[in-house]
């Protein structure tokens, strides 16, 4: 199983990893890269697989955890840790790679990983939560560090876990706490950090839709998943003026025509539990008509089943991989413009980037300046993408998948042919 999906089955899934190096051998062919080379990026440096015991309920259960390193050409590998049921070793390089191209896009001295543990993470408590991390942590700490592999959270982890991490590092390497990202603020951690991939998301519709001549003020955006992206998506959208009308999560969905008040609602755990809003079933903010779509919770949510019920002008992809490769295709036929997940989400791991900064200076920066500098640098990554579909009249997907591919190929050509 790589798709996931909410509403209906999904129809026979190519591998999520084999979508991603579609893209890859779409740019590669484009740069004309050498063969050799444009195998080399579709493969993954490490792969370990890890079996982590955890007692629960009175039995001992083994859970599968995972570390995929796809790149280390730019920098240290970076990426995030993953607590979800339908992790596995293919999602887990999909996603290593989808970090690569995002750290080339963004142009920060990383490579590309991914981890995970397959695992409900609704069903573990704190102390389940900090076990598995911990040996998560212990079996793989000699492959970690803040020069080789940075981990960060993702969905079903978060700024308590990534402490945890932290710590147990800390115990077997010796104090670095640039080794994890998206630590709790009392904790190394970066004010701004936490808010750093929903803000970005927002910057880059505003920004899509300032050069598609539309007003950002009183635009519709429905957004999928009330989690860290969804709700500071949200947040930051409604601070630039748009109008949020639609939000769901895996517990139900709202919609509000004349606009939600996101502060409102921002205490509710989940969003059922809101009062006075009509309710939708969770997969039908997908199809509501509004100008600005976020999907910003699984992957695979937009497919050939529901492609034509998408009705939005844009969709911005918060999430990892919410387009299939047939729905992106049937969407840019329809007009539909997708900003594509390694530009629209890459505000998270811009903004790891400053936190490992700050961590290694031991300087920490005010959140203005991190707001200043990720808003900057988010407008100037979008203003590249932008470009270059424009230059060579791609779309912006390809767009960006060339810009990456070709930094992180030009530095591993220069890095030497002999080994
Ligand atoms: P999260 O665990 O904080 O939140 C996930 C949200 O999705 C929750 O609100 C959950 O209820 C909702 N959801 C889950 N299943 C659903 C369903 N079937 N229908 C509707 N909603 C559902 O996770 P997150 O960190 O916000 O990550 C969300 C997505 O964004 C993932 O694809 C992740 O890889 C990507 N992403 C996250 C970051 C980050 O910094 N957290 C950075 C880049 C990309």
């Amino acid at each position: 199983m790589v798709y996931l999906h909410f509403t209906q089955p999904m129809p026979q899934s190519r591998s999520a990893f084999e979508e991603v190096n579609q893209k890859v051998r779409l740019a590669a062919d484009l740069l004309e890269l050498k063969p050799g080379i444009s195998q080399a990026l579709q493969q993954c440096e490490r792969e370990i697989v890890i079996s982590i015991p955890l007692r629960r309920n009175g039995k001992l259960e083994v859970l599968t955890g995972y570390r995929v390193q796809h790149s280390s050409a730019r920098g240290p590998r970076k990426g995030g840790i993953r607590f979800h049921q339908h992790v596995d070793l293919d999602e887990v390089r999909a996603l290593a790679s989808l970090m690569t191209w995002k750290t080339a896009l963004i142009d920060v001295p990383f490579g590309g990983a991914k981890g995970g543990v397959a695992v409900d993470a609704s069903t573990l408590n704190d102390l389940e939560r900090e076990e598995i991390i911990r040996r998560w942590t212990r079996a793989i700490h000699h492959v970690l560090g803040h020069q080789r592999d940075i981990p960060a959270p993702d969905m079903g982890t978060d700024a308590r876990t990534m402490a945890w991490l932290m710590d147990e590092f800390h115990r077997l390497e010796g104090f670095q706490p640039a080794c994890v990202t998206g630590k709790p603020i009392e904790l190394f951690g970066a004010p701004g950090r936490e808010e750093a991939t929903g803000r970005g998301v927002a910057m880059i519709a505003a920004a899509m839709l300032d050069k598609s001549g539309e007003k950002t003020k009183g635009a519709r955006v429905a957004i999928q998943g009330f989690g860290n992206v969804g709700r500071f998506a949200a947040l930051a959208c409604q601070e630039l003026g748009f109008k949020v009308v639609a939000i769901s999560d895996i517990s139900g969905g709202i919609v509000k025509r004349n606009g939600i008040d996101v502060h409102e609602i921002l205490n509710y755990k989940n969003v059922s539990e809101v009062p006075s809003h009509d309710t939708i079933a969770p997969g039908e903010v997908l199809e509501q008509r509004c100008e600005v779509l976020i999907p910003a919770a699984l992957g695979g949510v937009i497919n050939s089943e529901n492609v034509s019920k998408i009705n939005a002008e844009f969709v911005v992809e918060g999430a990892n991989q919410p387009t299939t490769s047939d729905a992106d295709v049937e969407l840019r036929a329809r007009g539909i413009t997708v900003v594509p997940d390694i530009l629209a989400n890459a505000g998270g791991v811009m903004g790891s980037y400053f936190e490992w900064t700050q961590n290694i200076q031991q300087y920490s920066w005010p959140v203005d300046k991190f707001r200043r500098e990720l808003d900057a640098r988010m407008t100037k990554s979008f203003n590249e993408v932008h470009k270059e579909s424009k230059k060579h009249s791609i779309d912006l997907r390809t767009a960006a998948f060339v810009l990456a591919v070709k930094r992180v190929a030009t530095a591993f050509a220069l890095r030497g042919e002999l080994v």
